[in-house]
């Protein structure tokens, strides 16, 4: 954790003291206003939007679904797309999970344009399908510790970015443990079910949660429930910077 924040240290600095790439401190040329140098850019894992499954992930072109969507049945989540790859452990050479750990824990705002404009790329094809857009709440004593939602701030950029009106939909009501401290998809799932509730809401037939990373759908599928059981919500979606636990789908694995 003390190189993250040695990292986290130096990378918010450098966004006070432009100008310098956000993720790898290189500085730019006078005149140059990007967040990320050309060569961090390039090193951005962006997954192929041209053939994914519903829950997102990446396809061979012969399959449709995913074994593990193939063996669900009914779904509460029309579709989730990310728009990369997140890793947990430090490795300078991922660039999306520097970006997001700068953000989300370096308290890196200036982040948020930027990581919505991922947002964008990725969700393109559900814009024309969302009506409202919200977010994963936090309990209000976690959101006062870190000052902000992260997922809140994505929401709000994307909103800007769609012309989309964004709601406080859900409340967070359960203290949880970190989704990313438990391995197993069934320990996530018990974790955080009955950690939300319907907030504020006005009905409408569809939504999109947006969210910074998504690893089992644990979290977006338990949001996803409490929306169409006590919100009546016909079609929800959701949207992520990154996608965790890399996986590459097989044809024989199907
Ligand atoms: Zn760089
Ligand atoms: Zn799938």
């Amino acid at each position: 954790m003390s190189a993250l924040r040695e990292r986290v240290f130096y990378a918010v600095l450098d966004l006070f003291y432009p100008p310098h790439c956000a993720a790898c401190s290189a500085p730019f040329s006078e005149g140059e206003r990007a967040f990320l140098c050309a060569d961090c850019e390039s090193k951005i894992e962006r997954i192929d939007q041209s053939h994914v499954c519903r829950c997102g992930c990446p396809l061979p072109e012969v399959l449709d679904l995913c074994p593990q969507c193939a063996a669900e049945g009914e779904r509460v989540l029309e579709q989730i797309r990310s728009f990369g790859w997140y890793e947990e452990r430090e490795d300078p050479d991922h660039v999306l999970s520097a970006l997001i750990k700068i953000f989300k824990y370096g308290g890196e705002r200036a982040l948020a344009p930027l990581l919505a404009q991922y947002l964008d790329e990725a969700g393109r094809s559900l814009r024309p399908q969302i009506e409202q857009i919200t977010f994963v709440p936090m309990l209000p004593k976690d959101e006062r510790e870190r000052g902000f939602n992260q997922a809140e701030l994505l929401a709000r950029e994307l909103g800007k970015l769609w012309g989309i009106p964004v709601v406080r939909a859900l409340e967070k009501i359960k203290e949880t443990k970190p989704q990313a401290s438990l391995r197993s998809r069934d320990a996530r799932r018990e974790n955080i079910r009955g950690a939300f509730r319907l907030a504020k809401f006005t009905p409408c037939a569809s939504i999109l949660i947006a969210d910074d990373v998504c690893t089992t759908s644990a979290t977006l599928t338990e949001c996803a429930s409490v929306l169409k059981k006590d919100g009546g919500v016909e079609k929800i979606y959701g949207l992520t910077i990154a996608r965790g636990a890399q996986k590459n789908i097989r044809v024989e694995d199907v």
